[in-house]
């Protein structure tokens, strides 16, 4: 009898629950979907999945477990997979953004009532959101006594998975008989760039880990540093599940090292963000602080209907200041160096340093007071790691409109910034070559004089 694997943010093969409990119950088939009925996954985030599921194929093949590959809606796809391939069982590990929940209860009904065997597993937090709540029973709003209380059980759940998981089960084997379709590379998308930055799949993301882990003691100092670049780089690695979370949890604690607490704490921020999306739905659409609904921000719902599979990040808007900003903010052309430098290396490489992320979004939605879905929107489409949670999550922080916000009047300097975090200009000019020339664009906005506005129209709304 076989048993249906259906991978979703899961793509790897050790430490993978759901992987383990099909091994258990006989031959496996694998199954991804590329769904149709939420949100779809932007351009950059695409191409990745794209690498890394031929990877894992590849992988697979190796246990002669073959990896269907189906687009469209999984509550039509999946019972009719089940009852062509006379599959008896079938698995998952949890997702934990509402709409697909939803997918997933339904899901699970409707095979159950079908006879079918299904069972779901935890493996891509390192908590639960409902494991972890306040005295009263209600989800953390804010980070540090989330990341209080979530310590401990994310201790515990490594510990667990460390003591209990075998790398990949050595008994996992596919059904007789069927072919094992490696599919087609997919051609990469709009930046080349990004074939040389990026390397998706498992084993590249165990390497990184190894690798981040030979330096864990510089993370404090030089994580910060722009020309260094001294973080992991495992975000769209866990964004696509090729590392297992408690896998790079307990690896890490094991470590004494003056990087240890600070990178595990670095890691329950992406728990946190999840823990906040599953308990607002709405975040990656709708500020949290309801009182930014009456924020004057520009937004033109219309602009993101440009950005499927955009080819050049300058897009021809019409001709007014809002759409004119939004433009140049895309395409790194503001004439304020650092931001330009973050909007080109997250153009040509899928990915920008968590403090130039920072400060692109402060100057987009207070220097620019342009609405952060904008700004959420193009990261959607250029960013390899983009997840709902997360990129939600961290643009409502920069605006000032989430819970546990940077507080609207603080508002990133990006020249103070940059001669703290670059002070011998290594990364503006890495990615602004014509910075200092004449050819380098004046500031589209007086930084000073932006700061002003608006503060005053956030006065108006406290
Ligand atoms: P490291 O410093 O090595 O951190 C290790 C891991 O901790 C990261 O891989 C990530 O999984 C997690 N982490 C660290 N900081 C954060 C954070 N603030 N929020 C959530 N998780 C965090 N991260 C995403 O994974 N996806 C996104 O879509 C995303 N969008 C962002 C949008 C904005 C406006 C900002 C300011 C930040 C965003 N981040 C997002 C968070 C952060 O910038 C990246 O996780 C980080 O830069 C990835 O690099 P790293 O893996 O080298 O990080």
């Amino acid at each position: 009898s076989l048993t249906l694997l259906w991978f979703r943010d899961d793509l790897r093969l050790s430490d993978n629950a759901a992987l383990k409990w099909a091994a258990d119950h006989g031959p496996v088939i694998g199954l991804f979907i590329d769904e149709t009925i939420n949100r779809s996954i932007g351009a950059a985030a695409r191409w990745w999945r794209e690498q890394s599921l031929n990877a894992l194929a590849q992988d697979l093949s190796f246990y002669g477990v073959p990896l269907l590959r189906r687009t469209g809606n999984p509550l039509e796809i999946l019972p009719k997979i089940v009852s062509e391939m006379e599959v008896k069982a079938v698995t998952w590990n949890r997702r934990y953004h509402q709409p697909l929940c939803e997918v997933d209860a339904t899901l699970k009904k409707n095979l159950r009532d079908q006879g079918i065997e299904v069972h779901s597993h935890p493996g891509f937090l390192l908590t639960e959101p409902w494991e972890v709540s306040t005295a009263t029973g209600t989800p953390y709003k804010v980070f540090t006594p989330f990341s209080k209380a979530a310590w401990e059980v994310a201790r515990g759940h490594a510990y667990e998975t460390v003591k209990n998981n075998v790398p990949v089960p050595s008994h996992l084997t596919g059904p007789e008989g069927v072919e094992l379709p490696i599919p087609e590379m997919e051609q990469p998308f709009w930046a080349t760039t990004l074939v040389k930055e990026c390397a998706p799949g498992e084993k590249n993301a165990s390497e990184k880990l190894f690798d981040f882990l030979e330096h864990l003691q510089d993370y404090p100092q030089a994580r910060d540093s722009l020309a260094r670049s001294a973080t992991s780089k495992l975000s769209a690695h866990l964004r696509f599940g090729e590392i297992s979370i408690h896998r790079v949890w307990a690896e890490t604690a094991a470590i004494d090292s003056e990087g240890t607490e600070l990178f595990l704490k670095e890691l329950l921020w992406r728990d946190f963000a999840w823990h906040r999306l599953y308990a607002l739905p709405h975040m990656d659409t709708q500020n949290v602080r309801m009182q930014f609904n009456r924020f004057g921000w520009s937004w033109d719902p219309s602009e993101k209907d440009k950005l499927n599979t955009p080819s050049t990040p300058l897009i021809p808007t019409k001709a007014d200041q809002f759409h004119e900003d939004l433009a140049a903010w895309r395409a790194g052309k503001t004439g304020i160096p650092l931001v330009d430098a973050g909007m080109r290396e997250l153009w040509a490489t899928g990915s920008m340093h968590n403090r130039v992320r920072m400060v692109v979004a402060s100057f987009l939605t207070k220097n620019l007071q342009i609405h952060w879905r904008h700004g959420e929107e193009w990261f959607w489409e250029t960013l390899v790691d983009a997840d709902p949670a997360s990129n939600a999550f961290n643009w409502q922080w920069a605006a000032g409109s989430g819970d546990d916000a940077s507080p609207y009047f603080r508002i990133f300097n990006p020249v103070t910034q940059a001669k703290k975090f670059d002070p011998d200009e290594t990364y503006i000019r890495r990615w602004v070559p014509e910075y200092g020339t004449p050819s380098y664009p004046d500031p589209i906005v007086d930084l000073k004089e932006s700061r002003q506005i608006a503060l005053d129209a956030y006065s108006a709304i406290k």
